[in-house]
């Protein structure tokens, strides 16, 4: 199992590497909010443990981010305050438990232990951005309640993006992921997706940016 540690404290990162690590849990630390926003986007995680108190972007901010991107990956966040608002507020923003600084490892373990199994026995949540759907698990998706005719790499397309909503993607991002490496690549072939794409989701949900790629949303 791999966490994502999002947390400036290298103290309190060494402490949770061992322990965890001890339980057969690998985990992963990035020091700031805006990489840890990317990080967990870019890379499969089987949960995360966020600090609310980070530099940069903050940490509620770095949450709402991954579950605006589409992000289901359960979410313990942790806060430096005892306080009622801030965890009803990273609660509100999609975080599925917290627990308070000063903590035992311990309870750390027990809660993302008890949010991996929470997350196993259930499908993974349907994607949605405005009115386009996709569920990685049925590998289905739709628009405005209609089911829409996918081919496989027009399927992949669809959840990379949905997975990236508002940012920049590029050419180079797409072969990455639309290809193998023994596989023939051609940005040509991107071109012919993404308008394919585009006429079964709506040409406006994809525009081009002359020389730097693609956004979707
Ligand atoms: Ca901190």
């Amino acid at each position: 199992m791999r966490i994502l540690l999002v947390e400036d404290d290298r103290d309190i990162g060494a402490r949770l590497k061992e322990g965890l690590g001890g339980l057969g849990l690998v985990v992963e630390q990035v020091e700031d909010g805006e990489h840890g926003l990317s990080y967990a986007l870019q890379e499969q995680f089987d949960a995360i443990v966020l600090d609310l108190g980070l530099p940069g972007l903050p940490g509620i901010e770095v949450l709402r981010g991954w579950r605006l991107a589409g992000c289901a990956t359960p979410v313990l966040i942790l806060t430096a305050r005892n306080t009622w608002s801030e965890k009803v507020e990273g609660l509100n923003a999609g975080a599925d438990d917290y627990v308070t600084k000063p903590f035992q490892v311990d309870e750390i373990a027990a809660r993302l232990r008890a949010l991996m199994r929470r997350v196993a026995g259930q499908a993974t949540p349907e994607l949605r951005h405005g009115d386009i759907t996709l569920d990685p698990v049925s590998r289905t998706a739709g628009v405005a309640g209609r089911p829409i005719d996918l081919t496989a790499q027009e399927f992949r397309l669809l959840n990379f993006f949905m997975h990236r909503v508002g940012r920049v993607v590029t050419q180079a991002e797409l072969l990455d992921h639309l290809y193998g490496l023994d596989e023939e690549r051609s940005s040509n072939t991107i071109e012919v997706y993404v308008g394919r794409l585009r006429r079964k989701i709506g040409r406006e949900a994809i525009r081009t940016l002359r020389g730097l790629g693609y956004r979707f949303g």
